[in-house]
């Protein structure tokens, strides 16, 4: 099958309560990872790129890897999602390369790190909204600032200084008639979120809820949700590496989320981690090793797991085969038929 809109994989999850995944990528092992997760577990998947990562693979390489993937996974629904656009050009382009939704974070300025006006936000939205809809393709928007600052998204700082406000986020949605909304409930980018188990000083579930109940019919997404496990630590810390003692966004939060309206998890830490600990193993274990598939093999087979282990957890698994995929294009008579009933 052909790649998907996001917004059906949303609607579907939230007809049925579930989660799903969206896992970022760079190269061919990542994806290969993410599709044999799925198929174990026959899990409909995000695959998201950064514009960092579109510019690591030249992106081209990257969307000729998925349309391999869907090829070879045609019983996988899959999304290939553009995560964090800094500005409507950067939507755009990834629309016209063929990804099937994409992120314009309007949060910040196009420099990707100065938190920037709700005016400026709803209307860069607003015309990425326009833009894609009539081709069919989900956006995603985001209200409130993340904390961290690795990858160029993020304003830097612990995450709280940007909490969403429900009220801003109802006026958002209403004026840029986006499919899915990012919150900053207190999450960070990156691998050091928290420097201690995160209660609710710093993990805003509270005000998740409170969104939720404002907007129950938009699709929610937590960012900067990895779990940072630390058996995943100890692995690279065990093998030479240096990590700092660091907590993420424990799984039965997500869980709370997903029951609370949240329909897409981004994960991308976790998946960093257990690629980096199986390389320093075997390296550190068979330093005459030299082959570069000894350690990409156990790599790959290490993020396969995580993944797996998220779809479990968020609730994919088995509804890979629950719906048939709808064009891009009958999704353009779905907006436009949409758009004609808020009028
Ligand atoms: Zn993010």
């Amino acid at each position: 099958m052909p790649l998907v809109s996001m917004r059906q994989l949303l609607d579907e999850a939230s007809k049925r309560g579930y989660g799903v995944g969206a896992f970022n990528v760079n190269n061919m092992e990542q994806i290969q990872a993410i599709m044999e997760a799925a198929r174990e577990t026959q899990s409909p998947v995000i695959v998201q790129a950064s514009r960092g990562a579109r510019s690591y693979s030249q992106d081209k390489f990257l969307y000729h890897l998925m349309l391999a993937a869907t090829e070879l996974y045609p019983e996988i629904p899959t999304v290939l999602h553009l995560d964090h656009g800094n500005s409507v050009e950067t939507c755009k382009s990834a629309i016209e390369l063929g990804f099937t939704s994409v992120m314009m974070d309007g949060s910040l300025m196009p420099d990707g790190k100065t938190p920037s006006s709700f005016e400026y936000n709803v209307q860069a939205t607003r015309e990425v909204v326009e833009y894609a809809h009539a081709r069919g393709v989900t956006v995603e928007g985001e209200i409130g600032v993340l904390g961290g600052i690795e990858d160029g998204h993020g304003a830097g700082g612990t995450g709280l200084e940007h909490v969403t406000d429900p009220d801003q986020a109802v006026e958002f949605v209403e004026k840029t008639g986006l499919d899915a909304l990012a919150i900053a409930i207190g999450t960070s980018h990156g691998a050091y979120k928290f420097t201690k188990k995160p209660d609710g000083s710093v993990l805003k579930m509270d005000r998740l809820m409170e969104i939720h109940k404002r907007l129950p019919n938009v699709h929610l997404v937590m960012h900067g949700s990895s779990s940072v496990p630390k058996d995943l630590q100890d692995i690279i810390n065990k093998y030479g590496g240096s990590l700092k003692p660091t907590w993420g966004v424990p799984v039965e939060e997500i869980q709370l989320g997903i029951k609370n309206g949240v329909r897409k998890i981004n994960v991308d830490t976790d998946n960093r981690l257990a690629i980096t600990g199986a390389i320093r193993k075997v390296l550190f274990e068979t330093p005459e090793k030299f082959d570069p598939r000894d350690y990409m093999k156990p790599a790959r087979e290490a993020m396969k797991k995580v993944v797996a282990e998220r779809m479990t957890q968020f609730g994919q698994a088995g509804h890979a085969g629950d719906y048939a995929p709808i064009s891009l294009k009958e999704m353009t008579k779905f907006y436009a038929e949409s758009a004609v009933v808020a009028k």
